[in-house]
């Protein structure tokens, strides 16, 4: 093993990864006093990291300004872009990933797909392009609130979404991607495998004996099922952030 930043830590070859969103704030709000004191508490002894689906901007705003100072590891959008002891690691994107031609290739399916299916409204954005994935919305995602409500209902009855779905995976069989009907108007596209457990990749090579995970959607379709089943974590299931502080409380004697 390399000599590690990390030696001075009680047990240096331990790291505990953490959901964001329901495991260390509330959903959509912030981190409390307790879960800090709790986490720098725990980074004394073991080494700690988060991992979320949002970018960096919105977990700063969830987890405070000076996060990537207090956790060892920091992942952004499942790890795509990634932080080790405050320093970027490479990084990756849906572009990159998949390449112009065929991109170009799959959004022309999708705009067309979209012209030709019989809808009662169309409002404007129906295809989002995003850093890691792609966004597609049949509606639009300037769709009001009403509007949107009308859209799931309509979706409801006539599983427009489920069967543009079926009807790219039949005609990009190969790409290699994940498509993921969630919310009220839209479906997102990823590469397979861009899940929580993409961020494992960035840890490997610190040699770890021991990864703990934590999470709150730990269930099958939750977003943190695939790194919560993965044979190379330690999965804990939680309900809120008082959960996590219990559990870290008795694991890690603090
Ligand atoms: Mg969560």
């Amino acid at each position: 093993m390399p000599v590690s930043e990390f030696a001075y830590k009680e047990s240096p070859e331990t790291l505990v990864l953490f959901d964001v969103d329901g495991t260390l704030t509330p959903a959509r709000l912030t981190v409390s006093d307790e879960v800090r004191d709790t986490l720098a508490q725990l980074r004394k002894k073991v080494c700690i990291g988060f991992v979320g689906g949002s970018d960096l901007s919105k977990q700063l705003e969830q987890l405070g300004p000076n996060v990537l100072n207090e956790f060892d590891y920091a992942f952004s959008e499942n790890g795509l872009t990634a932080y080790r002891l405050g320093e970027e690691l490479a990084s990756q994107s849906f572009i990159n990933w998949l390449g112009e031609e065929k991109y170009n290739k799959l959004a022309a399916f999708i705009l067309k797909y979209l012209g030709n299916m019989e809808l009662p409204k169309r409002r404007g954005t129906f295809l989002e392009f995003r850093n890691g994935m792609i966004n597609v919305s049949p509606i639009g995602r300037n769709a009001s609130t009403e509007e949107r409500n009308e859209f799931e209902r309509f979706d409801k009855e006539h599983q427009v979404r489920a069967k543009f779905v079926e009807a790219l995976k039949k005609e990009f069989p190969d790409l290699g991607l994940t498509y993921s009907i969630g919310g009220q108007i839209s479906f997102d596209v990823f590469p397979s495998g861009w899940d929580k457990t993409y961020c494992l990749k960035h840890v490997a090579d610190d040699g770890f004996k021991e990864i703990h995970f934590f999470g709150d959607k730990t269930s099958v379709g939750g977003n943190d099922y695939e790194i919560y089943e993965d044979p190379r974590t330690i999965g804990h299931s939680v309900q809120t952030p008082n959960d996590t502080v219990r559990i870290l409380r008795e694991l890690f004697q603090l």
